[in-house]
């Protein structure tokens, strides 16, 4: 490195659980960084909402006018560990106004501003990295627009939210319900005081939404992303997923669909679904993450690690850091977004996957040919069924545990079936309907 050369000078909004270890190792590996950037990287202030000396930072170099600090001449590039939509929209807008470029692990504000701030950055001629926004530490923004940038990418199917992942992990290995895997969850940190933006899939679906964007060269905002949550999944559902050889995750997927006459589109979708237990993703439990991407020539890749945590994301960011840092030194901007494709999206009406339909019937004679004649009224195929008596606490004989495990299907045809299933007078309820992804099974 020539120490000649100008600094390049770097503001943090956030001190929080990301924003803290940014600081930390700016300030811990500065050589290092200086060396790989070619110019030294100096930390100008850190935005907050309490300014106080017991912060970890000396107290100058704190600021709660995040404009101010912003707007400073020695500042050439913008972390924004912030959270949420608002103020970090209107910080980041007006950093890429003022031609600087820009950092951010904010998945919310990616997930539905993307196609403004990649205008504006387009517009300053600065980079706009983001590649902390999806599964943490785990390298998968990148690969995408870059590595992947000469291939077509089919289908990314990712575990992108680490309490779920956690949650359906403990109910799987223990029989817990999903509250008390929640109440564990919640005690070991993984959960939120309110996880409704995890266990209800919203997290996910923006990461969905982002993920979907990049690999098919196409804008796809979080409003785009079809989303269920995990609070319904039950153990019996694992132990009928055990029974078929799966296990349970809340899936985020991204796919191209190309129809009969060759059109093109795109589904994002994050739902809980069975995946066999020989599929990469099932064997990606706890709060880890992983990414599995299936691409035209590269075939099936599988990116995995820490999808969340203060340490874990600093790395992401410090790498769009870095990267940013030497575009400057080198006075220029990196690769950018690539959206030319404008996909349509189809509606999850349309979208063929297999299911697993599981309810309580009486146990009469003729109550399976019931069950089956719906199915094929709407021409939804029948793979395997499974049956079982169940007993009352005086151990009577009350009904019968029906489980149906259907060919591919659209979700138009199966919630039609489902709905006329619920109306037999021999169906008793309908447990739970899920999806089953990750099966070479047609
Ligand atoms: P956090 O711990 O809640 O920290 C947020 C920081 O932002 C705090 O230091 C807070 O200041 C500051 N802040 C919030 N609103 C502000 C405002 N209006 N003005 C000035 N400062 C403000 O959040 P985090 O967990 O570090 O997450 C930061 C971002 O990274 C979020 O977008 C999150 O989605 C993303 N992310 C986080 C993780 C993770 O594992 N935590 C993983 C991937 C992505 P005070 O300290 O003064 O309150």
């Amino acid at each position: 490195m020539s120490s000649d050369e100008k600094p390049v000078g770097v503001a943090v909004l956030g001190l929080g659980n990301v924003g803290s270890q940014v600081v930390r190792i700016i300030e811990d590996s500065a050589d290092d960084l200086a060396a790989r950037i070619g110019a030294p990287l100096v930390l100008r202030g850190v935005g907050v909402r309490r300014v106080a000396d017991d912060r970890g930072v000396p107290i100058d170099m704190l600021t709660d006018n995040i404009e101010e600090l912003v707007s400073r001449d020695d500042v050439d590039i913008v972390v924004e560990l912030m959270g949420p939509v608002e103020p970090a929209r209107k910080a980041i807008l007006s950093a890429l106004e003022q031609r600087k470029s820009v950092v951010t692990a904010n998945k919310a504000l990616m997930a539905v501003s993307t196609g403004e701030l990649a205008q504006a950055a387009e517009h300053a001629h600065v980079d706009l990295y983001f590649e902390a926004s999806v599964a943490g530490a785990i390298p998968v923004i990148r690969p995408l627009t870059q590595s992947l940038a000469g291939d077509t990418v089919l289908r990314v199917a990712g575990i992108v939210n680490g309490t779920t992942n956690y949650i359906l992990s403990e109910m799987d290995s223990t029989g817990a319900d999903y509250d008390s895997a929640l109440a564990d969850a919640s005690a070991l940190g993984y959960a939120e005081a309110d996880p409704t933006a995890d266990v209800e899939g919203y997290d996910a679906a923006a990461k969905a939404a982002i993920l979907a964007s990049i690999a098919f060269h196409t804008r796809v905002t979080a409003a785009d992303v079809h989303r269920e949550g995990i609070t319904n999944v039950s153990p019996a559902d694992f132990a009928s997923a055990r029974a078929l050889g799966c296990t349970i995750k809340l899936l985020a997927i991204c796919e191209r669909l190309t129809s009969d006459e060759g059109q093109q589109r795109v589904s994002a979708r994050v739902y809980p679904a069975l995946v066999p237990l020989d599929h990469p993703l099932a064997s990606v439990n706890g709060a880890f993450n992983a990414v599995f991407v299936e691409a035209e020539a590269a075939g099936q890749l599988m990116f995995y690690g820490q999808g969340a945590g203060g340490a874990p994301t600093a790395s992401a960011v410090m790498g769009d850091v870095v990267m940013a840092a030497r575009n400057r030194v080198q006075g220029g901007r990196g690769p950018r977004e690539s959206k030319y494709a404008k996909l349509p999206i189809s509606p999850i009406g349309f979208i063929p996957t297999r299911y697993y339909v599981n309810m309580n019937v009486s146990d009469l004679p003729g109550v399976l040919s019931a069950v089956s004649a719906e199915f094929a009224k709407r021409e939804v195929s029948i793979a395997e069924v499974r049956q079982e008596g169940m007993v009352d606490e005086e151990g009577q004989r009350c009904g019968a545990r029906i489980v149906v495990v259907t060919h591919q299907a659209t979700d138009a045809a199966l919630s039609e079936t489902v709905a006329a299933l619920a109306d037999l007078d021999v169906v008793q309820s309908i447990n739970s309907v899920l999806r089953m992804e990750g099966t070479t099974n047609e």
